[in-house]
């Protein structure tokens, strides 16, 4: 569908022709949230690159991006935005069967529902695959024992990724097992915790014969470290790529978003409970130290400077890899290198956003400057840097894989997992 210039490369021309086209015709501020997601599912445009009929068009990344940008572009509603269409969804459609795909993705593509992730334990986040929740056979079904934490968006969510541990007599990444489970039922508690920001994004989550049904498994038993692996990445990309408007908060029947009217929600600040996305680019916190007086300050104007090379260097890293991803060549660790990129972006702002606001910077609440969005940044600059793998865990990545460094010691890969010795004594 979308031409190609002098060097092959898509330019989309046509597929940005097409999607202003039909927005024109078919963007209604006045529908509900609802109708608005299952029309933009229907006809292929609310994630271009997922496949027909399951709210795509099976188009490339580069034609997905031309098109999200048009949606921003016609102040129309952007598409849902939960762990589940970031992640869930693709993973489904790369490993599930073909019965999985048709069940699983269609709610995602249409917004009803939102997923969470049911990943990081107390014992085990950095080194996921030395996870300890159970799941055991019965029947059918599989039993669940254990417990999660830092469960983003859980108490909003239907369904959840749960990597659980099927065998314990394989070492640690061969004995795990990947399910979609339904969040409500008597086996799953949830408990809120609270964080600096004041919001209370994450939770803690027990499992207590929790139950999922066999046509729930993801990629066959035992295949859990290859779907986990594959979220994490989707992860990254995911949320790298996220093209400014297009999140709306967190879809699904429990987010309270569906039966409000479109145009409203289009006009909102995105609530993605992770605190404000405002003041986190050198131009925003330019702006706001022109505003307050401070734009001719030299030392803080180098510094704006560094903060936007920090960016320019992270947009040519992120299209080096849709570069060699459109060559059919491996991206590397381009999306490792996007989020620690992220990282420093994150504290730059942190560290600029106050500044650029004098005395008036320690201020928190509404009735502060630009409503209390600076400090709400600084608060919660600093779980980018540790959410979906910290900084130190992408700087291995990067010197294993892309750089080609020896990899850590390590002395429990090849052991049974029920023998490798847990801290504070014991095994199993
Ligand atoms: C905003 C946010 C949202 C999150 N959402 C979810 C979610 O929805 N679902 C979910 O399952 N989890 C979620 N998490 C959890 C997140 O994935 C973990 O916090 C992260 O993987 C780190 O694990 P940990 O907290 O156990 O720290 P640890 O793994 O205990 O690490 C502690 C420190 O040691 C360092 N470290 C550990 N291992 C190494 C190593 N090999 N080399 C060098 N340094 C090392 C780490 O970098 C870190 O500084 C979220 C976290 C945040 C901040």
């Amino acid at each position: 569908m979308a031409s190609g210039d002098a060097q092959g490369n898509d330019v989309g021309n046509d597929i940005s022709d097409e999607i202003r086209s039909w927005l024109g015709d078919n963007w209604d501020p006045d529908l509900s949230v609802r109708d608005w997601w299952q029309r933009m599912a229907d006809a292929g445009w609310q994630f271009p690159t997922w496949p027909e009929g399951l709210g795509g068009r099976g188009l490339s990344a580069t034609d997905g991006r031309i098109v999200a940008a048009e949606v921003v572009e016609a102040g129309a509603l952007g598409p849902p935005f939960s762990l589940g269409q970031v992640m869930g969804a693709p993973v489904v459609l790369q490993q599930g069967s073909d019965e999985q795909r048709n069940r699983l993705v269609p709610p995602l593509a249409a917004g009803l529902e939102s997923w969470c992730q049911f990943f990081s334990e107390p014992e085990a986040g950095s080194d996921l695959a030395g996870l300890r929740t159970t799941a055991e056979r019965d029947g059918d079904e599989w039993v669940i024992n254990g417990q999660k934490v830092w469960t983003s968006a859980a108490r909003v969510a239907s369904r959840g990724m749960l990597v659980a541990r099927s065998n314990w007599d394989v070492p640690k990444h061969r004995g795990l097992s990947y399910f979609i489970i339904d969040v409500d039922q008597p086996g799953i508690e949830i408990r809120p915790l609270k964080q600096m920001n004041g919001q209370a994004h994450f939770n803690e989550v027990f499992f207590t014969d929790a139950r999922v049904s066999d046509a729930d498994l993801i990629g066959g038993e035992g295949q859990g470290w290859a779907a986990a692996v594959a979220t994490l990445a989707f992860e990254r990309s995911g949320l790298s790529n996220r093209v400014a408007g297009q999140v709306v908060g967190l879809p699904g029947e429990k987010a309270g978003v569906l039966d409000r009217r479109a145009g409203d929600v289009v006009a909102e600040p995105a609530d993605t409970g992770l605190g404000s996305r405002a003041f986190r680019s050198w131009s925003e916190i330019a702006e706001l130290a022109d505003e307050r007086g401070r734009g001719d300050d030299a030392a803080l104007r180098q510094e704006l400077m560094a903060m936007r090379a920090l960016g320019k260097v992270a947009a040519w890293s992120a299209q080096r890899a849709r570069a060699a991803a459109r060559a059919g060549e491996s991206p590397g660790s381009a999306a490792n290198v996007a989020k620690l990129m992220g990282s420093h972006i994150g504290r730059a702002a942190q560290h600029l956003g106050p500044r650029s606001l004098g005395a008036d910077g320690m201020l928190a609440g509404t009735d502060a400057p630009a409503d209390g969005q600076v400090t709400d940044m600084v608060l919660s600059v600093p779980s980018s840097s540790i959410a979906g793998g910290s900084d130190e865990i992408q700087r291995n990545i990067i010197g294993e894989r892309g750089l080609g460094l020896p990899k850590d010691v390590s002395v429990d890969r090849e052991i049974p997992f029920r023998d490798v010795p847990r801290s504070g004594g014991g095994t199993g």
